[in-house]
Order: structure tokens, then C-alpha cells, then sequence
């Protein structure tokens, strides 16, 4: 769960007598009993909670059913939060030093000398230890042996043996005790939430009981003062429980039905606004945003179509007539192209380009770097060949009177197709009669950038957008980030391509990594080498390249073995020249650092090693292995890492020997790290920030939410009639105000 962050401003005499006047959801949480003012300060400053409104919304990330009691001989380290009833049999102290055995407790036991405190209880079905690090004094006084308690808390180990650290403790007898007086079903339920806390939290005194504690004080105080957020006609349709409902469950659910239907109101609401208010967007563009109508396939189009050396799949087909259909509307194209490394991408994008040609139009091609437009450029030109199409490449680094050609062919019109990276967008390249722009790789241009290009257009209307990705964004997750573009997935590979072998070695296994080298290189292919150079200036990253072309060199002395080496402190020149080298088949080795990450094309190289693989994160994996297993031969990729790696690494690197799926690394990514993590998403992160519901596991919820809003926007499309009146103004808040992402991508 993502916690939605404010900013807390120290409060104000003119605050301060707002929340006075205790005006509903606006009252301060201060007020509420059991919180005052310190802990009030506390909660806004670690949780950014300062109204009781806020404060409802702060959602459990989990519940805790107290109602089942675990035996002892069944508890287990594994389990989450359990409740043990049992009895106290025995205390121990242990002073400073540990190990020196237990204190004796007598009349004059200073506690400031104790520092642990471990309780033996006892269930009938075995005994289990209880340890104190903290308020050992009080505990002491209450934890007599022979009198029965319910600990709740988490199983551990320790030396062997299961124990909980720090449980919550109550007595059995004298109050009511949820678990064994409430029976599921009763109105006060017997499940609660477990809250986000911090350390702070809980030294401030908010403990999870606290927090229970204050929150049904704020339902009880405040919840008649929420309003109804959510139309009458569509809870009825979708059904979808009350809001009162929803949030009393969601804190105190009656029971797991309730539970459910609480968390799937207000899972479906946030992912319901929010896609209406993208889908909002994009009705008005479609219908407002004019574009260049584009009626003709063209001449250009079809002889270049009528030469590919190879069919196009079934899905660059379907992705071609989704572009065609965009073009030929009337209306912009804004699509974003999704397909996995190898998939046939530029082949759309020439053939896109094309059909912008063949209706008078000019069209560029951007990519992220120098080296990548390059490959472009080269890439191209045989399918332009039998076309007669001119193209030419732009970068920063053109020569003066190259750039002053290229600036001079574009003004008139004599190119039609333009490759190049940032260069393309200064403001003094002009151009005939741009009708389209294709971005590579979007994720790496800025917003200013993509809204330069924006302005680029001279035929009054803007240019038709094809934004094209390897990085495979989850479909969930496509739709919300790029919630107003329309998405086409290249779903399959070009035939013949057979699967990478992903192995995972460590160190040991160099030298029968090498001689594996040595073997493919005697059949006649070729090898990457790839270090991690995550921070381009960082000069541990160079030493670790250093040192392993030093390696590499040894092992693979000259002659016979050729090297190329390509990294980020090369000029152009240099990078060019060893990438060509390789490229044409003179070097056996490439070493490179991750800019060779997306787009180089040598078929030939059946090898990808990736030295220190744990420190890549999962799709620069996915894109570097996406480099090999282009030609016709078994391909392997290595992911060489060290013997010691964190959880995630090693998951990382499991998942990667596992699958070769882009969709399902990606989906399994996002799982990971959270979508706002997310490779290709960062820039442009999630419009706005989610409170319940999760990208990566709410998928139906927020397909059903969609749907429900696309309904709405068929009906209603610009939220006039009386019944939506409440859309339009939730649509008001400040939160749904996205920037329009039409407009800079
Ligand atoms: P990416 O989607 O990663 O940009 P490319 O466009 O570079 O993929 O294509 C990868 C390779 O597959 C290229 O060598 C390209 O010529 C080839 N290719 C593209 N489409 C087809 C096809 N339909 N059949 C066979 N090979 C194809
Ligand atoms: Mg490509």
C-alpha cells in the first residue's frame, strides 16, 4: 500500500481555530480521544495525518483475525501475526551481559540493570518464550506466573527455539477479550487492522492497539459527516457497497465477506476515477485535437512493402492497419507500440514513416542515443533503398556543413525521413511539412523535449505520435500511465528465433566461462561482454571495466582473438568504429558497458556475458539478452554475480534463467518493486497516487473499472446529466488534475 503524502504545515491560530470549531471530517485528529496533541504531531509528521478525514482514509495494509487462537506446538516462525492463550509459568532477568544466566528478582531489583526479560508460558500444548527488551518493569508487575494472558504478536526464532519478541498482551479474564467472547458476525466484529507505523509511531506510543483505539473513535465521531462519493446508479450496477459501509469494514470488518466487499468499493472507486478522468482526456482529444488526415498507403509504402526480404508477422500486420486506421481518421495518433526486444518494431516504424511520405508528409525517427539513431539510420536504409526515399541522420555530433545539408534538405522538403536524437528538436531545425513523429524508446526523453517536438509541426494541425517501447510496461499499468494513448502490442517474435539458454554462474565458473567463449568464437560466432556502468561517472563502475578488458585481453589474446571495446567516455569517433568492427564481424569480442543496452543488431553474436548481473536491474537484463538470439543459432546468455546477493538479486536472476517473457518479467517486476519503480515508467510516473488499490495485483478490479468508466463516457461523454453530477465534481479535485499527457508525448 502506497501511502498518500502531505504536506504538514505547522499549524496555524487560524487553523488552530478551525479544527476548534470541529467541523466534521476537517477536525483535527488531536480532539479525538486517546490522541491529543503529542501524539497529534506525531501522526502528522510521520504519517502526513492532520484531519479525521485524512485519517479514515488511511487504510489497514492488513487484518488481523482475533478471533482463532493458535496452539503453541502449531506455531511456526513462517506464520504472520498469531494469538496464543496461555499460561505464565516462569520469569527470567538478564542483566547486562548476556549469558551470565538469570537475576535473581528479590525486593531490591534495580530494572534499570535489567536488560531482558524472558516469559515462559505454558498452553497445554507446549511452552513457549516471551522476550522483553523494553518496559520490562511493567510487564514484570503484570506477567505473574499462574495467571492466564493472550500474547499476540509474531513467531521468531532464536537459538532453535520459536519464540515472539515484544507480543501485545492482555488478560483473559476482567474485560472482554475479542477472540473468546465475540463470535464472527457480531456487530463490533472480530477482525482489525494493522497499520503503516514507524519506529517513532510506536515509541510515541501509537501502537497498533492505539491505533484501533483512535480509529473507532474517528468512525464513531465523524463517519456521518463522509459523503457519498460514488453515484447511486453505478454502485447499483457494479455493485458496489456504500461508502459508510466500505469504510467502517475496512477498518472493523464485520467479517471476511465484509472485508472483501469494503476493500473491493474502495479498490474500484480510486481506479474508477482515475480512469475516467484519463478517459475524459481522451474523448476530448479525439474529439477536438484535430490531426492530418493521411487517406493514402502510398507508392513508397508499397515498394518498400514488396521487397522485405521476409513476411511480417501476424502481429507487425495488425499493429500496421491500427496505424493505418489512426492516420487515415482525421484525428492525431497518439500510440504508444509496445513489443519485446526483437520483435520487428522498426520495421513498423519505416513502414509507418512511409505511409506519412506517400501523403506529402515528412516524418523523423528519434532515439534516445547517438549510437542507437545511428543503427537506425543504418538499419533503414535497406528497406528505403527500393523506395527512393531520401533519409538522413542528425545528431549532436553532424559536422557544421553536414547539419547545415541536412537543416537546408529538410526546409525544402528533399528528406523525408530524419533520424537523430535530440539534435531533431533545436529550435533551428525547421521542417516542410512534418506530419509525423516516431520516438524510440520514449521513456528517455524529457517532457520539455517531447513537447518541443510537439511544436515542431507546420501543417496546422500537430503530427501523428508513434511512441515505440521495449520496455514491456504491464497492460495494467500501460493503461494508466499512458491512460489516454492507445496501445499496440507487437505479441510475437519473427519465426526462426530460438530460444536464449539463460545460465547463472558466479566466479568459480570463469574459466569454463571462457572456454565456452573460446568454442562458440571457434564456430564462428561472436561474444558480448557486458559491465554495469549504472552511474556513467562513477569510478568504481570504470575500474570494474578496466580491470575486466585487462582480463579479457589475457584470456583472449591477439592474435587470434579480436576486441572491440564500447563505453560512455569514448568520443563518437571511437564508439563507431569498434561498434562497426563488431557489427561487421572483425572483432570476436565486444566489451561494453549498458549502451549497448537497447537496439544494437548483430545477428552473428550467439553470447551475452553480463558480469555482475545482480547489480541490473530486471528489464536492462531482459534488454541485454534481448541482443543475442536474433541469427539462427542457439544463443546463450550468462549472468555472472557474486556468491553473496540480497533476496531481490536472487530472485532477479531466478526469474530471468526461468522465462524469457518480457510481459511476465515485467508483470513480476512491478510485483517487486512496486509500479512507481518501474523501468520506462519513472518519468513519467503514475498520474496520481494510489491508497488501496495496487496496479500489479488489482488488474481485474481495475479492467471492470474501466470498463464501468468507458460505459459512462459512451452515455455521458461530457458528464452533463443530473446522475453523474457528482462525477464531475469528484473529477474536480485537485488529484485528477493530470497534466495531458496527448500533449507531451
Ligand atoms: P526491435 O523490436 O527490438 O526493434 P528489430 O526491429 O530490430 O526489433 O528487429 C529485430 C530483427 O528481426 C531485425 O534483424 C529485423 O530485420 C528482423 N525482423 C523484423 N521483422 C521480421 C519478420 N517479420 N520476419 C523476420 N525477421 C524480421
Ligand atoms: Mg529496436
Amino acid at each position: 500500500m502506497q501511502i498518500y503524502k502531505f504536506i504538514v504545515n505547522k499549524p496555524t491560530n487560524n487553523y488552530i481555530c478551525r479544527c476548534m470549531a470541529q467541523d466534521g471530517l476537517n477536525m483535527d485528529i488531536q480532539f479525538l480521544p486517546g490522541v491529543g496533541p503529542k501524539r497529534a504531531e506525531l501522526l502528522g509528521k510521520e504519517l502526513g495525518i492532520i484531519t479525521v478525514g485524512e485519517l479514515l482514509r488511511l487504510y489497514p495494509f492488513r487484518h488481523i483475525d482475533k478471533s482463532t487462537f493458535v496452539r503453541i506446538a502449531d506455531a511456526r516462525p513462517d506464520m504472520a501475526y498469531i494469538q496464543i492463550k496461555a499460561k505464565v509459568t516462569r520469569t527470567d532477568l538478564y542483566g547486562s551481559t548476556s549469558g551470565t544466566g538469570a537475576m535473581t528478582p528479590g525486593n531490591n531489583l534495580k530494572f534499570n540493570t535489567v536488560r531482558r526479560m524472558s516469559v515462559w508460558v505454558d498452553d497445554g500444548s507446549g511452552q513457549m518464550e516471551m522476550v522483553f527488551f523494553k518496559g520490562i518493569k511493567w510487564m514484570y508487575e503484570r506477567l505473574k506466573a499462574g495467571a492466564e494472558f493472550i500474547f499476540f504478536g509474531k513467531p521468531s526464532t532464536f537459538n532453535g527455539r520459536i519464540n515472539m519478541v515484544h507480543p501485545e498482551v492482555d488478560p483473559t479474564a476482567g474485560k472482554p477479550v475479542a477472540g473468546t467472547i465475540i463470535t464472527p458476525g457480531s456487530a463490533s466484529g472480530t477482525m482489525t487492522g494493522v497499520y503503516t507505523s514507524t519506529e517513532r509511531l510506536r515509541n510515541g506510543g501509537v501502537t497498533g492497539k492505539v491505533m484501533n483505539r483512535i480509529m473507532e473513535a474517528a468512525l464513531t465521531r465523524c463517519l456521518g459527516y463522509v459523503e457519498e462519493s460514488l453515484p447511486e446508479y453505478i454502485m447499483l450496477r457494479y455493485g458496489l457497497t456504500p461508502i459508510h459501509f466500505a469504510l467502517r469494514n475496512i477498518h472493523f470488518p464485520k467479517d471476511l465477506n465484509a472485508l472483501e466487499k469494503a476493500r473491493y468499493r474502495l479498490k474500484f472507486e480510486e481506479l474508477f476515477y482515475l480512469q475516467l478522468s484519463l478517459l475524459k482526456q481522451k474523448y476530448i482529444r479525439s474529439r477536438e485535437a484535430r490531426g492530418i488526415a493521411m487517406p493514402r498507403v502510398g507508392e513508397a509504402f508499397n515498394r518498400c512493402y514488396h521487397a522485405l526480404p521476409f513476411p511480417l508477422t501476424g502481429a507487425q500486420k495488425r499493429v500496421i492497419t491500427e496505424i493505418r486506421d489512426d492516420m487515415k481518421s482525421g484525428r492525431q495518433m497518439n500510440r504508444l507500440l509496445q513489443g519485446d526486444v526483437g520483435s520487428g518494431k522498426t520495421m513498423v516504424a519505416v513502414l509507418t514513416a512511409l505511409i506519412a511520405i506517400g501523403n506529402g508528409y515528412q516524418a523523423c525517427i528519434m532515439a534516445p542515443t547517438e549510437v542507437l539513431a545511428q543503427q537506425h539510420y543504418k538499419n533503414i536504409q535497406k528497406f528505403l533503398a527500393p523506395t527512393g526515399v531520401r533519409s538522413a541522420l542528425l545528431t549532436g555530433s553532424s559536422k557544421t556543413a553536414e547539419r547545415r545539408e541536412v537543416h537546408a534538405g529538410l526546409e525544402d522538403g528533399s528528406i523525408g525521413i530524419i533520424v537523430g536524437t535530440h539534435a531533431l528538436i533545436e529550435d533551428n531545425v525547421i521542417f516542410r511539412n512534418l506530419g509525423l513523429a516516431i520516438v524510440d524508446e520514449q521513456h528517455r526523453f524529457g517532457v520539455e523535449q517531447r513537447s518541443k517536438l510537439w511544436r515542431k509541426s507546420s501543417a496546422g494541425a500537430p503530427p501523428h505520435v508513434l511512441v515505440m517501447t521495449a520496455t514491456p510496461i504491464p497492460r495494467t499499468l500501460a493503461m494508466t500511465v499512458y491512460g489516454d494513448l492507445d496501445v499496440s502490442i507487437i505479441d510475437e517474435l519473427p519465426p526462426g528465433r530460438k530460444p536464449v539458454q539463460t545460465i547463472h554462474a558466479t566466479e568459480s565458473k570463469r574459466i569454463a566461462m571462457y572456454n565456452f567463449m573460446r568454442d562458440q568464437i571457434a564456430l564462428g560466432r561472436q561474444v558480448f561482454v557486458v559491465y554495469p556502468l549504472i552511474h556513467e561517472t562513477e569510478k568504481v563502475d570504470y575500474q570494474s571495466l578496466e580491470e575486466g578488458i585487462e582480463q579479457i585481453a589475457k584470456a583472449f589474446p591477439f592474435p587470434p582473438y579480436k576486441m572491440a571495446v564500447v563505453h560512455g567516455k569514448m568520443t563518437n569517433d571511437e564508439k563507431n568504429f569498434n561498434m562497426d568492427a563488431f557489427a561487421a564481424g572483425r572483432a570476436h569480442i565486444l566489451v561494453a558497458t549498458s549502451v549497448i543496452e537497447v537496439g544494437v543488431d548483430v545477428p552473428n553474436a550467439s553470447v551475452m556475458v553480463i558480469e555482475s548481473a545482480e547489480r541490473f536491474g530486471l528489464s536492462q537484463l531482459h534488454q541485454l539478452r534481448g541482443r543475442v538470439g536474433r541469427g539462427c543459432e542457439k544463443s546463450y546468455c550468462v549472468l555472472m554475480t557474486g556468491h553473496k546477493m540480497s533476496k531481490e538479486s536472487k530472485h532477479r536472476i531466478e526469474l530471468m534463467c526461468a522465462t524469457e517473457n518480457g510481459f511476465e518479467l515485467a508483470e513480476e517486476d512491478m510485483k517487486m518493486r512496486g509500479p512507481g519503480d518501474l523501468e520506462g515508467t519513472q518519468q513519467s510516473g503514475l498520474p496520481i497516487s494510489l491508497n488501496i488499490a495496487s496496479l500489479a495485483k488489482d488488474g481485474l478490479i481495475l479492467n471492470a473499472a474501466r470498463a464501468a468508466a468507458e460505459a459512462v463516457l459512451e452515455e455521458d461523454p461530457t458528464l452533463t446529466s443530473d446522475r453523474n453530477q457528482l462525477l464531475r465534481k469528484e473529477l474536480r479535485k485537485d488529484k485528477y488534475q493530470v497534466k495531458d499527457y496527448s500533449k507531451i508525448s
